[in-house]
């Protein structure tokens, strides 16, 4: 059986944190599936259709890495594309708590469904894209934060 994986996140915008991970996570799939969640209740800096390409750009030397834009429950997702393992990363305890919890709901919601958290690069330990919109906002440079070829400025 083929295996296959679901990133999901925000990525508004990616970073260099998410891009380790995914391609950590990359080396262990058939098949890993980034969903950039389109999250009706959350506001997000940047637009779904330039989160989706800044994804997509990122790995597109992976020809097994895919990028979708959803919305709704994760598990919905996982079950209607067969994977059966959710990848997220981890920085410190406060990730910790919040991904332990949202790991057991989804079990709950869809037994066949595993979390594999994955530590987070010490690079990147104290890199979130809540910190870089900050930096935007405030018009700092935060190149060396992104994918390369990611450019929030244009
Ligand atoms: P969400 O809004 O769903 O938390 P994010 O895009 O902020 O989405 O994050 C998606 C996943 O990437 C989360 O599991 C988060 O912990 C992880 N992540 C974010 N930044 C980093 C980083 N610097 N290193 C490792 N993992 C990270």
């Amino acid at each position: 059986m083929k295996r296959v994986a679901v990133f999901p996140g925000s990525f508004d915008p990616i970073t260099k944190g998410h891009e380790e991970i995914v391609r950590r996570a990359a080396s262990l799939f058939d098949e890993l599936i980034i969903v950039v969640g389109r999250n009706t209740s959350k506001s997000t800096l940047f637009s779904e259709e330039k989160r989706l390409m800044w994804v997509s750009q990122t790995f597109a030397d992976l020809p097994h890495v895919r990028t979708e834009v959803f919305e709704g429950l994760t598990v919905d997702f996982c079950k209607k594309n067969n994977a059966r393992h959710i990848i997220r990363g981890l920085r410190n305890s406060g990730d910790f708590e919040y991904e332990m919890a949202i790991a057991s709901m989804n079990k709950s919601l869809w037994n066949e469904v595993d979390t594999l958290l994955l530590s987070a690069d010490t690079r990147w330990i104290a890199l979130s894209s809540t910190i870089v919109r900050e930096i935007i906002k405030n018009k700092g440079d935060v190149s060396q934060f992104l994918p390369e070829g990611v450019n929030v400025y244009g």
